[in-house]
């Protein structure tokens, strides 16, 4: 018996499990093994068993950002539980877990006195994923107000307190590693500016609802904005290809660099509308556009 039945027979594992509905597209297939530790220990057997008996590992956090294949994936996926989603403050600090949604860290040092962390209002990911990703966006990134990060190598299970200059994050990058599990990070915050950013929070909501298609099954922004004043988003619509569509999935009416699903859609549509687009792009421009989102499972480059 291998080790990963074993810790199915033990109820610290399960298989098959549907990632679909743990990510915003709501598409693709089942994880091998999946697992949510709830505490260091269950953490610490993950990381055994792997040591033991290596298979490939997805860290999930809220698969915003997230296409899976149909296919789903041949591994372990490993997304934090119940334990790791608190927050508290430390003096002017605010140090959360790795799996707290984003948008939550904001309200919380609003509610308590401190400002800062208002971008992170309509970024629909995990703390984890937003260090992982350096998300940002109205002109603050996660870098701007991220002090540090607590890491475990779930391959070695190596525990490192990285800070801010260590993890090396510029657009949309950070120096953690496939195995690299963000459990906690720690925030710098402002004391005061609560009702501007209250305010900040309300425009940033408003922005959101009037410019993107919200309640869609989507990712976020498809590709990183290139080098240069114009927006990935801007290209496409200049191409004029808002509402083109591969399949089920399709450029938004709303905001170009928004892909969105049908209910009949597959993963792989949204890989060929994602080639599609970038091939057009560059024919026509001879910018070379890179995905923003990840695809998990597929590979980009395969017909
Ligand atoms: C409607 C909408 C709007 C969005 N707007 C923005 C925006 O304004 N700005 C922006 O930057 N992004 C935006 N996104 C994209 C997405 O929310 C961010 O990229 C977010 O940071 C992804 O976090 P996640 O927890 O969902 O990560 P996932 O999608 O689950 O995973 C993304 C990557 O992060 C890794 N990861 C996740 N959790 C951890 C962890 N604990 N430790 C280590 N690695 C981890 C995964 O392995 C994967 O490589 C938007 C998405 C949607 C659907």
């Amino acid at each position: 018996m291998t080790v990963w039945s074993k810790l199915e027979n033990r109820g610290r594992i399960r298989t098959g499990v549907p990632l679909g509905p743990m990510t915003t597209y709501k598409l693709g297939g089942k994880a091998r093994w999946y697992t949510e530790p709830d505490d260091p220990d269950a953490l610490g057997i993950i990381v055994e068993a792997l040591a033991a008996e290596p298979v490939p590992i997805l860290i999930l956090g809220q698969g915003s950002n997230l296409v899976v294949a149909e296919s789903g994936f041949d591994g372990v996926v490993v997304k934090l539980g119940s334990g790791f989603r608190n927050m508290e403050l430390d003096g002017g600090v605010l140090v959360t877990d790795g799996g707290v949604p984003l948008p939550r860290i904001a309200r919380f040092a609003l509610d308590r006195g401190y400002s800062g962390l208002e971008f992170a209002v309509g970024i629909p990911g995990s703390v984890g994923g937003a260090v992982h990703q350096n998300a940002g966006c109205f002109g603050v990134e996660t870098v701007d107000r991220l002090l540090g990060a607590e890491v475990v190598d779930l391959l070695t299970g190596e525990r490192r307190q990285c800070d801010v200059e260590a993890l090396d994050m510029s657009y949309r990058h950070s120096a953690i590693g496939d195995s690299d599990l963000v459990v906690s990070a720690r925030w710098s915050l402002t004391s005061g500016n609560v009702d501007e950013g209250r305010t900040t929070i309300r425009q940033i909501t408003r922005w959101r609802r009037d410019h993107q298609p919200g309640g869609s099954y989507n990712a976020g922004s498809v590709f990183k904005n290139p080098p240069g004043e114009e927006s990935a988003g801007a290209i496409i619509d200049r191409l004029g290809l808002k509402g083109f569509a591969v399949g089920g999935v399709s450029v938004s009416r709303k905001h170009a660099n928004f892909f969105v699903a049908s209910e009949d859609a597959r993963p792989e549509d949204i890989k060929g509308l994602v080639k599609a687009v970038a091939d057009r792009v560059a024919q026509e421009t001879g910018i070379k556009l890179e995905p923003e989102i990840e695809f998990v499972g597929m590979d980009l480059r395969e017909h």
